[in-house]
């Protein structure tokens, strides 16, 4: 049913698409939108096109990147030694946030979960264990969330580890069952990370 004029209607089903974005925000965002001066609404636009095509997958850890080497994989005080692996992205802002670890990361982009028929070849799995081969490394973490897709996952990926002789650990359970690591706060991070057990 059309309320407003056929193009505000399409913006808003655009913005309604977008997670956690309910009718009446859609609504609330589209009005701003169009409240928007042209050169606002242009940079708003540019952003998004941008952001699209120029972002980059870091060849070594898969996290978002603006070069073909990411900021973290591409400095030369992080430890070598130790992979930090998380689903997401927004895992390494988190992890980042505490200021607690210096080592490396591995993004997975999601987890397995046969509910949603994720299977493990769909995530960077190989990507990982290719870096396995590096004989600095010395350490594992497994930081998927605490969720069962999340568990599900750390066991998977242990067991593929294990035959290359390199210590696997799995971050604390000081993380709220179910939680999300990008949501904890910094002590609950640190906390999980110094309290992490060998698989
Ligand atoms: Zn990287």
């Amino acid at each position: 049913m059309q309320h407003f004029s056929n193009h505000i209607d399409i913006l808003i089903e655009q913005f309604a698409k977008l997670p956690g974005i309910g009718r009446k925000t859609a609504q609330r965002l589209a009005f701003h939108v169009i409240n928007l001066s042209q050169e606002e609404v242009q940079e708003l636009a540019d952003a998004v096109v941008n952001a699209k095509e120029n972002i980059m997958y870091c060849q070594q850890c898969c996290n978002i990147a603006d070069s073909s080497l990411c900021s973290i994989c591409g400095n030369p005080s992080r430890d070598s030694a130790i992979i930090c692996v998380v689903e997401d992205p927004r895992d390494v802002a988190a992890l980042e946030r505490s200021r607690e670890y210096r080592g490396k990361y591995h993004v997975l982009h999601g987890t397995i979960s046969p509910m949603d028929s994720i299977t493990p070849d769909m995530l960077k799995i190989k990507e990982l264990i290719k870096r396995l081969a590096d004989t600095e490394l010395q350490e594992v973490i497994l930081a998927t969330n605490p969720t069962i897709d999340g568990e599900a996952t750390a066991m998977y990926i242990a067991r593929l580890i294990k035959p290359f002789g390199i210590k696997v650990t799995r971050i604390a359970h000081g993380l709220p069952v179910g939680g999300d690591i990008e949501y904890a706060d910094d002590v609950t991070i640190s906390k999980a990370l110094e309290g992490r057990r060998e698989l």
